[in-house]
């Protein structure tokens, strides 16, 4: 438990990841959300994430790493309707992976909050404390009726019963650039190399995702926009997302 409290502590330090190549990191502009949810069946088609059906989706076992919350602000009749893609916040003091008895949720060293799918029992302690209710378990085995098995990304494994999941930021995208970067004979990414499914499919570029360890990525730079804010940050997870939040809003 020592050696436990005394990895934890070293991830508090500022700059920590700052040593390291990479950390990953989005913005998203919320003035520029149209809650199109083009970025959700992007993130459904890339992942291999299952259509659990109608019935399923009442009992509240829908699977869905990225979903657009929908709010209203105001009162009426001068009431606003607002979008929030909602994901995994890849906090950097991630609520979610201390309490895993096995470890299956862990920080990498690219600063991504992972998870090991044939490390996880089941227990479903992430999920409990997660603020952000991101995550998603998987309550059974599904099958997609042929020929629709031939759409699945064979870059990404398909979970099995037992199992939680949530976003990656498409790890398998940072692993392939990665990948393309050491052919070429160059040390790292550039930026703009790396494009999540949500953020390539996004018909009014509201998001953003980049290395904020380059100060010169967009992502960097977007992260100063005085609009910015991240989602619950009291709770001191240190989210890595930053809304951008609407040029009218009052809140
Ligand atoms: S695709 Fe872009 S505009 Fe549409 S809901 Fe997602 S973030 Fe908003």
């Amino acid at each position: 438990m020592g050696k436990m409290r005394d990895k934890l502590k070293q991830y508090l330090k500022p700059g920590y990841y700052e040593k390291y190549d990479y950390h990953w990191g989005m913005t998203i502009d919320l003035d520029r959300c149209t809650g199109c949810e083009a970025c959700v069946v992007a993130c459904q088609a890339e992942n291999n994430l299952p259509i659990v059906g109608e019935k399923r989706f009442k009992e509240r076992r829908e699977i869905k790493w990225l979903r657009v919350e929908r709010y209203w602000e105001g009162e009426y009749p001068n009431i606003k309707l607002r979008f929030i893609p909602m994901l995994c916040q890849h906090c950097d003091q991630a609520p979610c992976e201390t309490p895993c008895p096995v470890a299956a949720t862990y920080h990498n060293q690219d600063g991504l909050n992972t998870q090991i799918y044939n490390r996880c029992i089941g227990t479903r302690t992430c999920a409990v404390y997660c603020p952000y209710e991101v995550r998603y378990f998987n309550w059974f085995t599904y099958k997609w009726d042929e020929p629709l098995e031939q759409q699945l990304n064979p870059d990404v494994t398909v979970r099995e019963k037992g199992v939680m999941e949530k976003c990656t930021f498409c790890i398998q995208r940072i692993r392939q650039a990665k990948d393309h970067a050491k052919d070429d004979g160059r040390r790292r990414v550039r930026d703009g190399e790396v494009t999540p499914a949500c953020v390539q499919s996004c018909p009014t570029k509201a998001m953003v995702f980049g290395d904020l360890n380059d100060p010169n990525s967009r992502v960097s730079k977007m992260y100063k926009n005085p609009r910015g804010y991240k989602v619950l940050e009291e709770l001191n997870t240190l989210p890595k997302i930053v809304y951008l939040k609407k040029a009218d809003s009052d809140v």
